[in-house]
């Protein structure tokens, strides 16, 4: 019988973040949900965390069940940002059902709530009803759409992610959001798969360039190989490294606006990494950097010296590119 059943979130944890300008008390939930309605993307392994053959019923019990332990066991009232993830659409009704939200709003009211979602989930009605659910008038912002464009370029989302929606439908997204006074906030995905580290690290430049202006936060994440993926399968093949801390670094370092960063999995095979003696160090600079938004020290080690710099500089003037067809 469900009416007695615990339910967990897959994950959730308290932290930090900087939030206009600030250093805010973040809590992360990561929600088992009915399950992204895409599904495909190259580098995904948490689309396979979902709740198959439940009625919406069932689910929207399951999911409020997962936000009441998190509320029987944390402070909610000392938290400043409750960041909500699905592994998937938190605005997807099919995902998540509307009673969810009306809990989650209960819960919530008075905090900066971050959900993720993909982008045709975005709309006006979503919007203003979880506003009005959240927002007690103690923030500016009270909510911020995160939205994984992973990069401006549409062929590098297509191909090498297949993420199933355009620069151009995440802008669409970005203005219904910003009508309704909601915030976005979008990650960018450092060195998907089938690109050299050089075009990763262009990649980038170009998408934090193109992204002036129409995000109110931006954090990279750098690409780990995640388990039962396209991209483990690749990576076993030798057909895939995660990028160089260097690339990681440079990007930072230079970028047009402050950028968040939290290198999962840094300094390991299936992380960022460069050679294990001048990880951690750089690691801890981008930290240091995504919490405080001070560049000195990422810059810093963007001129340290270790011998798997010059091997960093030669693969990314000798990688050649196999590429892939732009027709059918
Ligand atoms: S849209 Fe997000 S959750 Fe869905 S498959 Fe792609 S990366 Fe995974
Ligand atoms: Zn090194």
């Amino acid at each position: 019988m469900l009416a007695n059943e615990e339910e967990k979130p897959l994950a959730f944890w308290q932290g930090a973040d900087r939030h206009e300008q600030q250093e805010r008390k973040t809590l992360t939930i990561i929600l088992k949900s009915g399950g992204c309605s895409w599904n495909r993307c190259l580098m995904c392994s948490y689309r396979h965390e979902r709740y198959t053959g439940l009625s919406r019923e069932e689910l929207a019990t399951r999911l409020i069940r997962q936000l009441r332990f998190v509320a029987d066991n944390v402070q909610i009232k000392e938290m400043e940002i409750i960041k909500l993830y699905t592994s998937g659409s938190f605005f997807d009704p099919d995902e998540v059902p509307p009673a969810v939200l009306e809990e989650a709003g209960a819960l919530f009211r008075g905090k900066i709530v971050i959900a993720e979602t993909r982008p045709e989930y975005v709309n006006q009605d979503r919007m203003d009803d979880f506003i009005s659910r959240i927002d007690d008038g103690s923030n500016g912002k009270p909510l911020y759409v995160a939205i994984g464009l992973e990069t401006t370029n549409d062929n590098i989302r297509e191909k090498s992610i297949d993420k199933g929606f355009s620069f151009e439908g995440f802008k669409q997204a970005a203005r219904v959001a910003r009508n309704s006074g909601v915030g976005i906030k979008t990650y960018l995905l450092m060195k998907p798969l089938f690109l050299t580290e050089k075009e990763a690290l262009v990649d980038m430049k170009q998408s934090l360039t193109d992204l002036v202006g129409l995000a109110d936060i931006i954090s990279m994440n750098t690409c780990t190989v995640q388990r039962g993926t396209d991209m483990e399968r690749y990576w076993k093949q030798g057909a895939y490294r995660p990028p160089y801390l260097w690339s990681v670094a440079d990007v930072l370092a230079n970028a047009p606006m402050e950028v968040l960063c939290d290198p999962l999995g840094g300094g390991q095979s299936r992380g960022a990494h460069n050679c294990g003696e001048c990880d951690r160090e750089i690691i801890e600079a981008i930290k240091y950097y995504s919490l405080s938004g001070d560049r000195s020290v990422i810059k810093a080690v963007t001129t340290k010296e270790c011998p798997c710099r010059d091997e960093w500089e030669l693969v990314l003037s000798q990688e050649m590119p196999w590429c892939m067809p732009l027709t059918r």
